[in-house]
């Protein structure tokens, strides 16, 4: 166990604006500590009331991202698995919700002695000790932390006073870096250092300067802005980095140490500065950027509009498990949404599903858009199309089997239809009692379960091992009593798991690749190893271009 005197703590908080790269900033940084030898650890603050990610939209939110032991947490924990290549826990996630439960939960076990329980200095020390906790359980000698939200919220304040407090006990141990954005107003065609420049003063605000500002913006920041900002915002110029957009988040961690920010941050806390090869990244970006031949691939799902917006954050664990899949593959990615409600109200549409390589549809929950998915699965089943199916993919998959191959028309899963004749996918009584009494939080099948593979089958070919562990996001189950159906006429059970006896995977005979997982295998790509399963599909999609 790695000692805390010597562990060092690097907060990344953002301003201006969210969605401005918090959270690949901090895996990125990961990834060079990584590079340079240091045991290194990630953990994302959520300033939401929700105790998980597990209760939010993802259409608000983005992605629910799983870890193994079975947390529903934000898609930045995504993110730092996949460039760290690391799996993490639910002591890597902290809400506000989760922090004022424990503080609650310690004050009606008496565990303050009789004190008055005071939002400071309770709360900012219960997110110190879950920061601690992370990085003990991790083994981590630099801790990145992720302050969710801009700086000048109220909703983070009690997390920022946590750092603050931090840096004042520990005052070599903890840097502030400030993402922040500068935008280029078309009018003016300059880039705008002055919202940054008040990003900087809130953050002063609450007691703390940052020590290096992220510059992200559409251009590199040149000398006058950054001048501008060192003054304005009390950073050094050599510690106000460039950022601008890129065409791959892959290229981060190469900007970023181009930059030399972990070296100066490493000076900055008394550790020696290290090179990092970051060979595996190189060719990564090389390969990314070679890589000419397309491969076109549909996800059909009804997350994707609010308003005038498409979301792909709401699937980003699956869009990338398809480029790393993809550029394994020497293919470039060209990845299109489909919203399934558009075969619901125009049949004829599913045509235009020939034009794909494959056919991907991911998770979710409810009704709407689902007879449209289902018509797009009997497409690609019918056409040959590779289609892998996600969870929610795999149960609908298994619906129109039941329905077109078995000739049960009335099948469903009883999440929509409760009194389908004929309901192959179905709910367990425990979990039937969870939604009766509106027990819904945390409450789903999560997390890494075993899973025995068929010798033989695709999925354990392309897995080649027999037994496997995956990610669970699930209320509903397959119905076992359809085994013997579904195997007869040739869609093969070809996962379950061994203690449960739950179908976990099924796989279609004699087409080029049809697979349903219960379980969300996207969680589990990395960018240099992608998923064998993503991996096999898209060899299928290639396969079907040539
Ligand atoms: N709605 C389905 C269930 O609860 C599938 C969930 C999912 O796709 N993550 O079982």
């Amino acid at each position: 166990m790695l000692s805390k005197k010597t562990r060092k703590y690097i907060f990344v908080v953002g301003g201006v604006l969210s969605g401005v790269g918090k959270g690949v900033t901090c895996a990125s940084l990961g990834a060079i500590f990584k590079a340079k030898g240091f045991k290194v650890t990630a953990l994302k603050i959520d300033p939401y009331i929700n105790v998980d990610a597990g209760t939010m939209n993802p259409v608000e939110h983005g992605e629910v991202f799983v870890t193994d032991d079975g947390d529903e947490t934000d898609q930045d924990m995504g993110n730092y698995e996949r460039f760290l290549d690391v799996d993490l826990s639910s002591e890597s996630y902290m809400t506000t919700g989760r922090v004022y439960l424990t503080v609650i939960q310690n004050e009606r076990a008496m565990k303050y002695k009789g004190k008055c329980v005071q939002v400071v200095p309770h709360v900012p020390e219960e997110i110190i000790r879950r920061i601690d906790n992370a990085a003990e359980k991790h083994n981590a000698e630099i801790v990145l932390i992720e302050v969710g939200g801009t700086v000048g919220e109220y909703e983070n304040i009690l997390f920022l006073e946590a750092a603050r407090i931090l840096k004042l006990k520990h005052p070599s141990d903890v840097a502030f870096i400030l993402v922040s954005y500068l935008p280029i107003p078309s009018h003016l065609g300059e880039m705008k250092t002055k919202p940054t420049q008040h990003a900087a003063r809130a953050l002063n605000s609450v007691g703390i300067n940052a020590d290096f500002i992220i510059a992200r913006g559409k251009t590199e920041l040149d000398k006058p802005r950054r001048e501008k900002l060192a003054i304005f915002c009390n950073v050094p110029a050599d510690n106000c980095v460039s950022a601008p957009d890129v065409a791959s988040i892959y290229e981060i961690p190469l900007l970023l140490d181009k930059e030399n920010v972990c070296n100066k941050l490493l000076k900055m806390m008394h550790l020696r500065p290290r090179h990092a090869g970051l060979v595996e990244w190189k060719d990564l970006n090389k390969k990314i950027a070679k890589t000419k031949k397309e491969v076109k691939i549909a996800v059909v799902g009804k997350y994707f509009s609010t308003g005038e917006f498409t979301l792909a954050d709401s699937y980003i664990s699956v869009i990338e498990a398809i480029k790393h899949a993809s550029w394994f593959n020497n293919v470039k990615p060209v990845l299109e949404w489909i919203d399934s409600e558009d075969f619901e109200t125009n049949p004829s549409k599913i045509n235009i599903l020939r034009q794909y390589d494959g056919l991907v549809v991911p998770g979710g929950f409810g009704g709407r858009g689902i007879e449209g998915v289902i018509r797009a699965i009997k497409f690609a089943r019918e056409n040959k199309i590779p289609y892998l199916g996600l969870c929610y993919g795999m149960q609908l998959a298994c619906v129109e089997f039941a329905r077109n191959v078995l000739g049960k028309k009335n099948a469903h899963t009883v999440e929509i239809d409760p009194e389908t004749p004929d309901p192959i996918i179905h709910i367990s009584p425990v979990q039937a009692k969870n939604v009766r009494e509106n027990r819904y939080g945390g409450t789903m099948r999560l997390g890494a379960y075993e899973c025995v593979l068929m010798v033989g089958s695709k999925t354990q070919k392309a897995y080649s091992v027999d037994k496997i562990s995956e990610r669970h996001r699930h209320r509903y189950e397959f119905n076992n009593d359809y085994c013997e159906m579904i195997e007869d006429a040739d869609l093969q059970i070809v996962g379950v798991n061994p203690e449960s006896n739950l179908v976990e995977i099924v796989e279609l005979k004699n087409h080029p690749f049809f697979v349903g997982t219960q379980f969300h295998p996207e969680f589990k790509s990395r960018p240099m190893r992608p998923h064998p399963l993503f991996r096999e599909f898209v060899r299928a999609a290639v396969g079907r271009r040539v």
